[in-house]
């Protein structure tokens, strides 16, 4: 099986090596696709309005086997041109490992996550794999969250997803023994306090950076839960954003008739 993988950390990032590594090594194709410098926090953005270049990586830190390019788009781009341009027969695009957690609101923030749906968009299997590490912890267990992922793309192959489904993996920050187990989750809630500090710069002109404290919302069955308390989350996501219940309420009400009576729209038939 051929596989697309890709990160928003950049192309040298150590998640996505040992990824790639760890695919290698348990028989998988790699194709490496991923932007050449850290694009976190990009979400899905795509660019339109310049060209976009791939060149492979030089002192390849990647098996000899794994085709490796840096380009100089976002993640999305990077699914982009290796769906369609360099890897068309890839079955699945792996996105990651990111360091940091991809968790409850950061969903729609994340280059990561938004990687895999691009790889759904375009009718391929995705899985974003996310490392709930700090860049300066002293222990960084990538490992795990990579054979986590191997096992997973093992399961699928007798389990396959749905069309237009991802996978949003998360996985604590510990070695594979120190793991509790497995969880199937929801999107939890995760909201960001202090979002904006305040900074003077040595001129005296005020700057700004937008940060924040992660405050998340620990209800059992969520993806923040399931991290928090050491067990690897994984939550099924979709594309449709519709909030159906509001939908319903709204097509039980009169809004539709009360516009249309208001505004007169079609009145020229
Ligand atoms: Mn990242």
């Amino acid at each position: 099986m051929h596989v697309l993988v890709t990160n928003d950390d950049g192309v040298f990032a150590p998640g996505i090596l040992c990824l790639a590594q760890a695919l290698h090594e348990a028989g998988y194709r790699v194709t490496v696709i991923a932007p050449d410098r850290e694009r976190s926090s990009v979400g899905h953005a795509v660019t339109l309005s310049r060209p976009l270049r791939l060149w492979p990586t030089s002192n390849n830190p990647f098996p000899e086997e794994v085709r490796s390019y840096a380009c100089d788009g976002t993640p999305s781009d990077c699914v982009v041109l290796g769906v369609e341009e360099m890897a068309p027969e890839v079955s699945f695009v792996l996105s990651g490992i990111n360091c940091g957690p991809n968790l409850g609101d950061d969903l729609t923030y994340s280059g990561t996550v938004s990687a895999a749906m691009e790889g759904v968009i375009l009718g391929k299997d995705a899985i974003a794999v996310s490392l709930d590490c700090r860049v300066l912890d002293a222990k960084i267990h990538y490992e795990t969250a990579a054979s986590i992922t191997v096992s997973l793309l093992g399961w699928l192959e007798h389990h396959p997803l749905p069309k237009g489904v991802l996978l949003n993996v998360n996985v604590p920050n510990l070695p594979f023994s120190r793991l509790k187990g497995l969880q199937v989750t929801r999107k939890g809630v995760r909201v960001y306090e202090g979002k904006v500090t305040r900074f003077e710069d040595p001129h005296g002109r005020t700057y700004f950076w937008v940060a924040g404290r992660p405050e998340d919302e620990l209800v059992e069955g969520t993806d923040v839960w399931a991290v928090a308390h050491g067990y690897v989350s994984l939550t099924p996501l979709h594309l449709d954003l519709t909030h159906y219940p509001t939908l319903e309420a709204f097509k039980k009400s009169d809004l539709e008739k009360t516009f249309l009576a208001e505004l007169q729209f079609g009145e020229e038939g």
